[in-house]
């Protein structure tokens, strides 16, 4: 049993893709962290850890690259230049009705990048450990966090973490948000989504292609390379089955749905999956304890925009707390953390629901729904300041931006 005891203005519990960049952020802002993972990094970084690429928002990268992290992920980010989205069935080819952004329209600026997560949580990594302000203890678990005058937390070797307040930035189960009593609302797709990667002939010129099919998307996201990342949703059943074929087999399926848009293709190493669900946390926020990323919402990753609200969490969530520090107030009342309550349910809530209608308005074969859907597509795609609109909503630029995300400092 360790003895140790650690004391911090801050306590993360949860060093994944949300919790890294919180303790960054607030660390620039001058206070001192406590980051506390069930991992240990190397694990988290291996190659056989997590096979998911995220399309990470311009305004996403501008805070990366705020936080110093962009220096550590020079070659692994693939410009997204367009997304086409379209609808049709396996085998079949696509509606010619389709929606296609193109990022000229909003400006100079990609419409995001797609990074391998392992990538990202490497440079995260990094650039915690160049942060003399951010203790970092993995692999260990805060098995008791009492919440008082201060929050005091025991972990599993014995060793005790006092703070002013407590992030569980622990992901969709949250073992933070369980002990603190917070409810959740969700419901089960039904829908596993599969991921791999593929390798292709040509030249995919940095389009990423949403490829809405009754058992839902097929989203075709470029990678550096002549490289893809296919997120391939099927119903629990079929990925079962779809996932336990053999080589040929497997690629026989994914070019019914791929296409040859790329030439030849074929999928390259490790086959992942990921049954989809949405949660909702009732609360963000208790007395010295507040709630960020996944362990906050967990949503369908139809438009890839989970990690992009976690990280817009993590602006206004930093932002708040470093100016309540700067006031002298106590960073871990309530009344503090319902400003980032208040500045973060609103769009976390409603871009889940909008996720979530979309999946159900695309993810069947039903005959007058896909015709009003292609319609739906075929006139937005006319409509150039609709276009533009969703393009800075993907972006993540609308509505009071923290200023991470406006690229300003902290
Ligand atoms: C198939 C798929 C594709 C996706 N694609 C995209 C995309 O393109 N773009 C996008 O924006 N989003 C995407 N997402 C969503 C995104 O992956 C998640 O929103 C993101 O990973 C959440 O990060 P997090 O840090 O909040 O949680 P997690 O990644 O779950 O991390 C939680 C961390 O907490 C640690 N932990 C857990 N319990 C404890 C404990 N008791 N004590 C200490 N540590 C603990 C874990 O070890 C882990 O490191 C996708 C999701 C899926 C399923």
């Amino acid at each position: 049993m360790s003895g140790e005891q650690y004391q911090s203005d801050v306590l993360i519990v949860g060093g994944g893709l949300t919790g890294l960049p919180l303790a960054l952020a607030l660390a620039q802002g001058g206070l001192s962290v406590t980051l506390v993972d069930t991992l240990d990094p190397a694990t988290a970084t291996g190659a056989g850890f997590d096979g998911r690429v995220s399309a990470v928002a311009f305004s996403s990268c501008r805070m990366l690259g705020q936080l110093g992290v962009l220096k550590h992920l020079a070659g692994q980010m693939q410009p997204i230049n367009d997304i086409i989205v379209s609808d049709g069935r396996v085998r079949e080819p696509s509606s010619s009705l389709f929606l296609h952004f193109d990022h000229t329209e909003i400006g100079d600026e990609p419409l995001g990048h797609l990074i391998e997560n392992r990538h990202l949580r490497i440079a995260l990594q990094r650039a915690v450990a160049d942060e003399k302000r951010i203790t970092m203890i993995a692999p260990n678990v805060a098995t008791d966090i009492r919440y008082g005058g201060d929050v005091v937390a025991t972990l599993k070797d014995g060793a005790t973490v006092k703070a002013r307040v407590c992030f569980a930035a622990d992901g969709r189960n949250s073992p933070t948000r369980v002990a603190a009593g917070i409810k959740t609302v969700g419901w089960d797709y039904g829908q596993t989504g599969i991921v791999t990667t593929v390798e292709h002939e040509r030249d995919h010129e940095g389009v990423a292609q949403e490829y809405f099919l009754p058992s839902g998307p097929f989203a075709i996201l470029p990678m550096v390379g002549r490289r893809a990342s296919l997120v391939w949703t099927e119903r629990h059943d079929s990925a079962k089955i779809i996932l336990a074929l053999d080589e040929d087999g497997f690629n026989d399926e994914l070019r019914a749905r791929f296409g040859d848009y790329l030439g030849a293709c074929r999928a390259v190493g490790p086959r992942w999956s990921y049954p989809l669900s949405l949660q909702l946390a009732r609360d963000y926020v208790r007395p010295r304890m507040a709630l960020i990323g996944d362990a906050a919402h967990a949503i369908h990753p139809i438009a890839g925009q989970g990690l992009n609200l976690g990280w817009r969490d993590v602006a206004a969530a930093a932002e708040v707390v470093i100016e309540a520090a700067r006031l002298g107030q106590d960073i871990g009342a309530f009344d503090v953390l319902e400003r980032y309550q208040q500045w973060r349910r609103f769009d976390n809530v409603s871009l889940s629901l909008l996720m979530d209608a979309m999946n159900r308005l695309f993810s069947n074969d039903i005959g007058p729904l896909r015709f009003t859907r292609d319609l739906g597509l075929g006139i937005v795609n006319l409509m150039g300041p609709a276009r533009r609109l969703f393009m800075r909503h993907a972006g993540g630029s609308v509505g009071e931006l923290p200023r991470l995300l406006k690229g300003e400092p902290i």
